[in-house]
């Protein structure tokens, strides 16, 4: 084992957002960086259960413009970067009823102005696109034909790769236990294996950010995960659905997509719950097929091929948590990624970078990231 014991930035958590860290401090040349990861593999968790669309759509604008952001990198990342496509531009079809498809349709302008490609389709036009939808469950649907699925392993592993190339070094199969400070500044971490030194040390723990901050007192910021499911099953029979885009029924809580060579499809389901290592709950696996019947019933399948559930862990404003603490000199939050973590990666690692690096970012106004805001 590497005896080196000090450390510039110790991340705690070896999901997407401590991965793409990770590169974005390594690229700037910042080369004692420790990554420590409980599981014995990276993106164990959230990040290896996700859906993983990029989707420029969002109703909360700093998000949205961390979708932005995100979405140039997928389409055009650093040359050398990753091996294969990070983004395929499979689609993404959303379907809005009464009130939120006109808000929904008042913001097309703007994304359009923003270089998103936006289609605002009828019903007639959804239809012709996705025959089992039915009219009567929505007034209209938003297109975004250059949106799609993110291939989240070449992601995660390109991060990494450029990362330990640059000298980074991850460790998994190791808990940080504890967290060690003096005169209110973070000295460094105490682990399931040792101690180690650190100028920075990094939230970037998911679901257990609350937990993290916890072994330092009370935490000024309200982490809360939510339960998300998913199930797969077999296409019906002469149903041409591999080159479907993923739609989603906002209205209904559904959503559904081609998935290896079937489907996959999830009830949108947010139960709160405390981190763990989440499994699929019988009841949302009922409530998924039960929606398909009333919605799509031309889906509803035999068997289940697979199921998975993951978390989703969101700030009680629903925006990510990147900064230093109010409280703890060198503590820096990266949490609270909720259902985006994945398409804003390489922005919010970015971002997190240069606040640590430069102690500011054009990137986005820093303090409505900031985990500041909710000691204000
Ligand atoms: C079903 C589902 C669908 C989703 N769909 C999308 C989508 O379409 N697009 C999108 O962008 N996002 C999506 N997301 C959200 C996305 O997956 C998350 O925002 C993102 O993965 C969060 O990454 P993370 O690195 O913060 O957390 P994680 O991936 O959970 O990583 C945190 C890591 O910290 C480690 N850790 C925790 N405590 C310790 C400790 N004490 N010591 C050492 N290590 C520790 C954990 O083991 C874990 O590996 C979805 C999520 C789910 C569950």
């Amino acid at each position: 084992m590497n005896t080196k014991s000090n450390f510039k930035v110790i991340i705690i958590g070896c999901g997407i957002a401590g991965a793409s860290l990770a590169y974005f401090l390594a690229a700037r040349g910042m080369r004692d960086i420790l990554i420590l990861e409980r599981e014995d593999q990276p993106g164990y968790h959230a990040t290896g259960r996700s859906a993983a669309v990029l989707v420029e759509l969002d109703l909360v604008p700093s998000i949205l413009h961390l979708k932005l952001l995100g979405g140039r990198f997928l389409r055009n990342p650093p040359p050398g970067f990753s091996g294969n496509p990070l983004l395929e531009e499979s689609g993404i079809l959303i379907t809005f009823q009464g009130p939120l498809w006109e808000q929904v349709s008042e913001m097309v302008p703007d994304l359009r102005q923003s270089g998103v490609v936006v289609d605002l389709l009828s019903q007639e036009e959804t239809v012709s696109m996705i025959p089992v939808l039915s009219p009567e469950n929505f007034d209209g649907a938003v297109l975004l034909p250059k949106d799609g699925h993110i291939d989240v392993n070449e992601l995660l592993w390109s991060y990494l790769r450029h990362a330990k190339r640059q000298g980074a070094k991850l460790r998994c199969k190791e808990e940080v236990r504890d967290i060690k400070t003096d005169q209110g500044r973070c000295r460094g971490v105490v682990t399931s294996r040792g101690e180690y030194s650190s100028r920075w040390v990094i939230n970037a723990a998911g679901a257990w950010g609350g937990r993290i901050r916890g072994l330092l007192g009370y935490s000024p910021v309200q982490l809360t995960a939510h339960r998300r499911t998913i199930i797969t099953f077999a296409a019906p029979e002469g149903l041409a659905v591999s080159k479907w885009p993923l739609v989603a029924d906002l209205s209904h809580d559904l959503y559904f997509s081609p998935e290896s060579a079937g489907l996959m499809a999830s009830p949108m389901d947010e139960d709160p719950m405390e981190p763990c290592d989440v499994r699929p709950d019988e009841l949302m696996v009922a409530q998924t097929i039960e929606r398909l019947k009333q919605l799509t019933p031309r889906l509803v399948f035999k068997s289940i091929t697979n199921k998975w559930a993951g978390l989703r862990t969101f700030a009680p404003d629903q925006v990510m948590v990147v900064g230093e603490d109010p409280e703890v000199k060198g503590f820096f939050w990266l949490s609270g990624q909720g259902g985006a973590g994945i398409e804003t990666s390489s922005a919010v690692g970015q971002i997190a970078s240069e606040l640590i690096l430069d102690g500011r970012t054009k990137l986005i106004d820093a303090q409505i990231i900031s985990p500041a805001r909710f000691t204000a």
